[in-house]
């Protein structure tokens, strides 16, 4: 997941950043790559939640109401990055991989349920999702 800037060619982050949408709805936690240069600091919405993102704001139309959305509740990825964000750990980029690596095979065992179950409205479900991550 890790990008080089697209303006100055630095390493760039992933953060989690608050987004103000229509004035009028707060989206929580958007994960955003973010230049690690000082001076360029250019900062872009991660490439792959981005369909989730348009999804949302098709969803809330063009006068949403005031409201508050906590995005990792909508996003895969952006719940995965929450979960990192919260756990102290002093390597970000494994801790990144570890839950990734856990969540895929956690989402797996669900398919293999899911089908055993015949169940393929659920399997359709876990297969979305496990898009998002891996
Ligand atoms: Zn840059």
């Amino acid at each position: 997941m890790l990008k080089k800037c697209s303006r100055c060619g630095s390493e760039m982050t992933i953060m989690l950043r608050n987004v103000v949408y229509r004035r009028s709805v707060k989206i929580y936690n958007v994960p955003v790559h973010v230049c690690g240069d000082y001076e360029c600091s250019h900062s872009q919405v991660v490439e792959i939640i981005k369909e989730d993102l348009k999804q949302l704001m098709k969803e809330l139309g063009p006068a949403p109401s005031q409201q508050e959305i906590e995005f990792e509740q909508i996003s895969e990825l952006s719940h995965l990055l929450v979960y990192v964000a919260d756990q102290s750990e002093t390597n970000q980029e494994t801790a990144v991989r570890t839950v990734v690596e856990n969540r895929v095979n956690e989402l797996l065992d669900l398919f293999l349920l899911a089908q055993s179950l015949g169940d393929e409205r659920w399997c359709t479900e876990i297969r979305n999702r496990l898009v998002q991550i891996v």
